[in-house]
């Protein structure tokens, strides 16, 4: 059947990572025969400067038929003093939320030869291998009712964190499904000692967890992950969170592995369907200089093939080999010691290379 990828460049230098992502998925397209329909439109800043806003209602039609949308970054200091709702960040939101795109997995990984990149130790980051799922469209972020109150004194901000059962349910199977097909551990991250909702997350886990025996399941309070991920983060395989903690604790484990220009996110819905993008933003401080690193971006092209695009296969071939390209000592300048770095356009004729070579 044919596959629809809908692919959002957006601003900065997700137009120059997508560009790269882009000469690998045609290579396999040609490589592989592949039945895929492919679209191209304007995201974020780049739309509201062409359209007046930065997603169209044609560009959100054609996002909800597609098996995959690979989305670059959006955002730059020329937009930033736009009305909120006119932001490119707001094109982001309305695809989550539109697509109901609630399971946000972030891989946090380290090629050990890019060790001397993290801020850690080598001997405690070496071999990182995490998968963080953060719930994304309930929680604190979105609970009812929130507001600003002025006509009391004195005036009050708040919010309501709220996860129904089954809110809490869906991203719970996600996550003991991953930790399934890796090593079988997962942890469940709340702050059960002071939020009811937090308890109500964990018996509901707990609850889960007996539908799942293969799957070792613990419990971890939020303030003690983030102490832990930099401690130790080896003691982990899968963490799930809601929405407001796995924020934070998807941030630290990026951070953890050295270079946020390496790491890729999926976004899921229910039905497969699923957003991808790199974990870094549009980096206006590079943005034109051919530097970028669009590892990150290939690296959730390979995660679009496993979640959405029914090949795994694809997505294997593809981390293997970025593996590859690392450790013949290929360096963008974001994770090079020396002097010496490649461009960003020379990064995907190296990738589809050991492709290539690895094909025959
Ligand atoms: P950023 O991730 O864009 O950049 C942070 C730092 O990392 C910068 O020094 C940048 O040069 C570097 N960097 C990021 N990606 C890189 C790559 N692939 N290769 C090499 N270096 C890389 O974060 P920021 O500076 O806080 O935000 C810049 C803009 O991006 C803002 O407008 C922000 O709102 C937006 N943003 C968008 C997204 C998104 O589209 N999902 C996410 C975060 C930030």
């Amino acid at each position: 059947m044919t596959k629809k990828i809908l692919i959002l460049p957006g601003d900065g230098i997700g137009q120059e990572v997508t560009s790269s992502m882009n000469e690998v998925l045609y290579y396999l397209i040609d490589e592989q025969g592949l039945d895929f329909q492919i679209s191209e439109r304007k995201v974020g800043g780049s739309s509201y400067d062409e359209f007046g806003k930065p997603l169209t209602e044609e560009t959100l039609e054609i996002a909800k038929n597609s098996d995959a949308i690979l989305f670059g970054a959006v955002g730059g200091p020329q937009w930033d003093n736009l009305e909120w709702d006119f932001r490119p960040e707001q094109a982001l939101l309305g695809l989550r939320k539109s697509l109901g795109l609630f399971a946000n997995l972030r891989p946090a990984f380290l090629f050990n030869e890019l060790a001397s990149a993290s801020p850690l130790k080598n001997h405690i980051i070496e071999n990182l291998d995490i998968l963080i799922v953060r719930e994304l469209t309930g929680g604190v972020y979105f609970g009812e009712p929130r507001g600003i109150v002025e006509n009391e004194t004195p005036k009050y901000g708040f919010n309501t964190m709220v996860y129904n059962e089954d809110e809490i349910r869906r991203i719970a199977k996600v996550a003991f499904e991953a930790a399934i097909n890796r090593d079988k551990k997962l942890c469940s991250v709340e702050k059960a000692n002071v939020l009811e909702v937090s308890k109500f997350w964990r018996s509901i886990v707990t609850e889960m967890s007996e539908e799942y025996p293969e799957v070792e399941l613990s419990h971890q309070l939020a303030d003690n992950t983030a102490m832990q991920l930099v401690l130790n983060p080896n003691q982990y395989d899968v963490i799930v969170s809601g929405n407001l903690f796995g924020d934070m604790l998807s941030d630290i484990a990026a951070t953890l592995s050295g270079s946020i220009g390496m790491l890729p996110s999926a976004s899921l819905n229910s039905s497969s369907q699923g957003m991808y993008e790199p974990c870094h933003g549009s980096a206006p401080d590079i943005a034109g200089e051919g530097i970028a690193n669009p590892i990150a971006m290939i690296a959730s092209l390979a995660m679009a093939f496993e979640y959405s695009l029914g090949r795994v296969d694809l997505g294997r071939r593809i981390e293997s080999a970025i593996k590859i390209f690392i450790s013949q000592g290929h360096r963008t300048k974001d994770i090079s010691t020396s002097e010496e770095f490649m461009k960003t356009q020379e990064v995907a004729p190296a990738l589809i290379r050991i492709l290539k070579d690895e094909n025959e």
